[in-house]
């Protein structure tokens, strides 16, 4: 029988060897047993349970094969709550944390005296932003959108576990919003963006979903068809927050002109100092 030290050497060696990620080992090994970090020192010199064992060499065997650590473990978290995730979902990024912090400060710089606030998430894949919204806003009304049922099978899973109110729809882009007549003060996407014949790391292309990742020949494909069928879907005034590639800023400024003219717009970097973050201010300001 192996103690738990031993287990995660082995597998934190074998990482490092394959020049692997190697706090995966760890991450598993908590995941499994149930633990919190600082209660693992307590446990390094005790034996394995063999089940336990198993279930870890398992977890680090499909580790190996290249899937995400969050689809092994089947959530991730996001903005302190777990959501699950399977192939069917992109999984959430930090930098999408940051998304949904910077419209919390927008809602109280701009919709203060509304009772009630309505948003749409287009593209909600696990819906960690709708949801998370909808938990932090309590006055937020929000539809979220995908044209992935089996994304939708998933983002409605975790809507029911958090407990959150989200009405979700099916369909491609803006139609089933636009089908219904819906108006909203606050349209947010983080639409697939990565151009198509990008390179990226091998571990998100052969396991994340393409229908979440790729966005046509310069990656803006569906910001171009958003800006340009939005405007029946805002009220008089509207707020719009969008998720953006770093290295997309002048193609993204010479889109928003074209179908938004001089409507004031900010571009904000992600914690990487990476441009990441487009809201488009209509009538707001
Ligand atoms: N941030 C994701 C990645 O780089 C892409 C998400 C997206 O296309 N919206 O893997």
């Amino acid at each position: 029988m192996k103690t738990v030290r031993e287990l995660i050497r082995e597998a934190e060696n074998k990482l490092d060897d394959e020049h692997k990620d190697v706090n995966v080992a760890k991450v598993l090994f908590y995941h499994l047993a149930h633990k919190e970090p600082h209660e693992l020192y307590l446990m390094m010199n005790e034996e394995v349970d063999e089940d336990l064992e198993k279930a870890f060499l398992a977890g680090m065997e499909q580790y190996y094969q290249g899937i995400p650590i969050q689809y092994i473990k089947g959530y991730e978290t996001f903005f302190g709550r777990d959501f699950k995730v399977n192939e069917n979902v992109l999984i959430p990024r930090y930098e999408t944390e940051e998304l949904v912090e910077n419209i919390l400060y927008r809602i109280d710089d701009y919709f203060q005296d509304y009772p009630h606030i309505q948003l749409c998430d287009v593209g909600t894949g696990s819906g960690a932003i709708a949801i998370t919204l909808a938990l932090e806003e309590p006055r937020l009304n929000v539809i979220a959108t995908d044209i992935s049922q089996d994304a939708l099978v998933v983002a409605k899973e975790n809507a029911n576990l958090l407990n959150a109110k989200v009405e979700f729809r099916h369909g491609d882009l803006l139609q089933p919003l636009l089908d219904s007549h819906e108006k909203v003060d606050i349209f947010v996407s983080n639409p697939p963006y990565i151009p198509n014949d990008q390179q990226i790391e091998a571990m998100v292309k052969d396991n994340e979903p393409h229908v979440a990742l790729f966005g046509g020949n310069d990656g803006l494909y569906f910001y171009r068809k958003i800006f340009k069928e939005v405007k029946p879907l805002l009220n008089e005034r509207a707020l719009l927050a969008f998720e953006m590639g770093f290295d997309q800023r002048e193609l993204m400024e010479k889109a928003i002109h074209e179908f938004f003219g001089d409507y004031p717009f900010e571009i904000i970097k992600d914690m990487n100092g990476k441009d990441r973050m487009l809201f488009i201010y209509y009538h707001l300001k």
